[in-house]
């Protein structure tokens, strides 16, 4: 079975996802899209066989033709189209945020639990990576003991013009953010972000910043968050158990050794690094939707991705030093989600 599916959203994420469904993946089709640009929407309609261009999203959700829902629109629409695939039956790969306020990824966590059943897939492509599938395997193995911190790297080269100030949490760090609860299984009770000297390279940006995040089991992580490093984008992690520490390999395929100096490519963009990461997150989703299988990160990962990023904005914003993270009651159908 083929597996039809709708896309909201068709700018930059949303096209590269449709190209990975279309030319890349096994079992999937795009049978409609939609954008509040509309001439943007049938223009990428046009190029896919059999395709339709829909006037909202709420039409894409709706067309019997279309089995599973796709949403790369901005994150304040997320919400809306969520609920709307949830009131369908429909299953919905949600891209990062599930949400943007607890609230409305509440509403979520609610509608789906009233429903019964998992619908929602929320789009955090670490959890699919082979370096940190890997790292997991090693720290769930228990070959290097109980881990008792991680250390994360986030840099990238340069951010553009309309990065603010608080997307250092709630678009970049928000990414290890869901990576700390996967990888240890917990959630984060508490966060406390630092502030070191900043960079010239920011302009008017809080840049870098150091992250501290405090998991239920006593573990400690520090994220640093350098947007502006230039030199490439470089993504580190490393786990330190009792008897051991494993890391993230470098990620690039060869080494150069010229003139009694080595060295490897390192990616420029978060697309260079991830690009296969997306390619298994939407291969295990298409295969989820048509087998009836389980989705990966959950509609409560995106809940509580959204509540520690909120904590982590009140410590960088309000001066509140270390702030601790309330999260709501967790509804059963998560139970076996982190
Ligand atoms: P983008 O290039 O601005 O694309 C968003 C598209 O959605 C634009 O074409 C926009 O229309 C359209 N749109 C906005 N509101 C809409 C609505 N109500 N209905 C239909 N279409 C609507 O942004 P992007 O970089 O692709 O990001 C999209 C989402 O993906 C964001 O939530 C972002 O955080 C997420 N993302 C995730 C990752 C990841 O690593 N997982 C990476 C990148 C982005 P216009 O034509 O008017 O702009």
């Amino acid at each position: 079975m083929t597996v039809s599916v709708g896309v909201i959203g068709v700018g930059m994420i949303g096209k590269d996802h449709i190209r990975r469904l279309t030319t890349v993946l096994a079992g999937a089709a795009v049978v409609a899209v939609t954008d509040v640009n509309a001439e943007e929407a049938a223009t990428v309609a046009a190029g896919l066989p059999g395709a339709i261009a829909h006037p909202t999203g709420q039409d894409v959700i709706s067309d019997p033709a279309v089995d599973a829902v796709v949403v790369c629109s901005w994150g304040p629409t997320h919400e809306e189209y969520v609920l709307a695939a949830i009131a369908a039956g429909k299953p919905v790969f949600c891209e990062k945020p599930l949400a943007t306020t607890e609230e409305a990824c509440r509403r979520i966590l609610d509608a789906e639990s009233a429903f019964g059943r998992r619908l929602v897939q929320v789009g955090y492509m670490r959890r699919y990576d082979a370096s940190y599938r890997a790292l997991k395997a090693a720290v769930d193995s228990g070959e290097i003991g109980t881990p008792l911190m991680m250390h994360c790297t986030h840099r990238n080269p340069s951010v553009p013009g309309h990065y603010t100030k608080d997307m250092a949490i709630t678009d970049t760090a928000v990414h290890e953010i869901d990576m700390v609860r996967w990888m240890f299984g917990e959630e984060i009770v508490a966060t406390t972000v630092l502030t070191p000297r900043k960079s010239r390279l920011g302009g008017e940006l809080q840049d870098p910043l150091l992250l501290l995040l405090e998991m239920e089991g006593g573990a400690l992580i520090d994220v640093e968050i350098s947007v502006n490093i230039r030199y490439g984008y470089d993504i580190r992690g490393e786990v330190v158990g009792e008897e051991g520490t494993a890391a993230l390999g470098e990620s690039n395929p060869i080494v150069v050794r010229k003139n009694n100096m080595y060295s490897g490519r390192v990616p420029q963009d978060w697309r260079e690094r991830f690009l296969r990461a997306y390619d298994v997150e939407f291969q295990e989703w298409i295969d989820a939707v048509r087998d009836g299988g389980e989705f990966g990160p959950s509609a409560w990962d995106g809940y509580a991705a959204a509540v520690v990023s909120d904590a982590a904005v009140r410590s960088l914003f309000g001066g509140d030093g270390r702030v601790e993270v309330k999260l709501g009651d967790k509804p059963s159908l998560y139970d076996a989600t982190t």
